[in-house]
């Protein structure tokens, strides 16, 4: 407690919140030279922003059970929208180190284009389209290309020629989704004239699957039927993946020759697998309490008055909100861990603030480091906030503001 104490003291001071001495060196700086440039070392922790902690630890976990439930399948580990709220540039390195990690998938160009200048060094495959004008970027890099356009073979053609590269591909198919891919009942023509172009090199074939008991089984055939028939005719369409995390557990017969997951990595798990394997969150959200306070009897908390004290109460307030991604929802239900306790958010979320019910003690004070979404109690695993926020835990990690700043521990 000590040095939490001392730590506390001389933040404040550095940030002019309290005392004379603060104020004075916010004046000084505030007056320095124009043009002068601020720089504030971000994500810390330090600070009372709040902050997303990426455990480099649990991702590496995650990634070795996944490659269990693969059967030792290589893993094309998804990192698209940000790395699931976990920062592209601080998971997509930690990911690209890892043995089961074969490759990492992403939707968007800019996606593509960032990761491997973050240092990814393993293929990276860009599972969305691109403008011709970024073709020149994404050959640079490196990066495989998932066609399923009619023109693919002409364009594909036509920029390996003006690169003098032979273009890496996984092609795309479409099985029943109907969101990208080329339709199954068409596809082989042009299979054949891409697989059996010299400027193309297919690396994969692969489908989505659209995640219903009755219709994947048919998805899954007219996908194989289909690979039976080009692979028949001698032609080589690489490795066929279709699994993403909920194959991992409900499609054991779809795991073919790569599976292709996103959310177990980070330690969440689809639907209808809760538990059922050892997955572990790989982030925390985070933020510092920056005010506590007693309500008396009557008072009320936040927009709206939703919660009104019975009885004098401890409340603590954290300068985190859903602008921040933390869900506006969480007021029905969501707990906050603060020193090892969990407590209601009562109130309402608001854009940069929640507010907690501490109880009739004063448990916690200014500075407590706070968790609201984490692995360290079953009641602030994302899976739980999900499901108390009544929202989809993809959507509790992929709307984590990209502004939050990243610290990566256990690296
Ligand atoms: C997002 C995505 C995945 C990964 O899905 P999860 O459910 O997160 O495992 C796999 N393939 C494609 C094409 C995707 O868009």
């Amino acid at each position: 407690m000590v040095s939490r104490r001392t730590f506390l003291i001389g933040s404040a001071a550095g940030l002019g919140v309290f005392g004379t001495a603060g104020a004075e060196s916010g004046r000084s700086d505030v007056s320095a030279a124009p043009g002068r440039r601020y720089s504030r070392a971000a994500g810390s922790g330090a600070g009372f922003d709040p902050w997303v902690e990426i455990d480099a630890g649990a991702l590496a976990h995650n990634a070795r059970v996944v490659a269990e439930l693969a059967e030792g399948r290589p893993v094309l580990g998804v990192v698209k929208n940000n790395a699931y709220g976990l920062g592209l540039e601080t998971a997509g390195p930690v990911l690209d180190s890892l043995d089961e990690i074969a490759g990492l998938a992403v939707v968007k160009t800019s996606e593509a284009i960032a990761l491997r200048d973050a240092g990814v060094a393993k293929p990276i495959l860009l599972m969305g389209l691109f403008e011709e004008r970024d073709a020149p970027e994404l050959v640079a890099r490196d990066i495989s290309l998932a066609p399923y356009w009619e023109s693919a073979p002409e364009v594909l053609r036509s920029i390996a020629r003006r690169f003098g590269r032979r273009l890496s591909v996984h092609l795309y198919l479409d099985t029943g989704m109907s969101r990208l891919g080329m339709p199954y009942y068409r596809a082989a023509p042009w299979i054949t004239e891409l697989a059996t172009l010299p400027e193309v090199a297919v690396k994969g074939t692969f489908m989505t699957f659209t995640e219903g008991d009755d219709f994947d089984p048919e998805q899954l055939r007219r996908f194989l039927d289909l690979a039976r028939e080009v692979r028949a005719r001698g032609i080589d369409i690489g490795r066929l993946h279709a699994a993403s995390s909920h194959a991992l557990f409900h499609r054991r017969n779809a795991l073919l020759d790569m599976v292709r997951p996103g959310l177990v990595l980070y330690g969440a798990f689809p639907l209808g697998a809760r538990n059922d394997a050892d997955l572990r969150p790989a982030l925390r959200l985070k933020a510092r309490v920056v005010r506590v306070e007693q309500l008396r009897p009557g008072d009320s908390v936040s927009y709206g008055r939703n919660y009104m004290a019975e009885r004098p109460t401890w409340v603590a307030t954290l300068p985190v909100g859903h602008a921040d991604g933390y869900p506006r929802r969480a007021v029905e239900g969501c707990v906050v861990q603060i020193r090892n306790e969990v407590y209601p958010v009562i109130g309402a979320v608001s854009a940069s603030h929640t507010i907690v019910e501490i109880g009739t003690e004063q448990a916690v004070e200014v500075g407590d480091e706070a968790t609201l979404v984490g692995p360290d109690d079953p009641a602030i695993h994302p899976n739980t906030v999900a499901e108390r926020a009544d929202m989809s835990v993809y959507d509790v990690l992929m709307h984590l503001s990209r502004g939050l700043p990243k610290k990566l521990i256990n690296a």
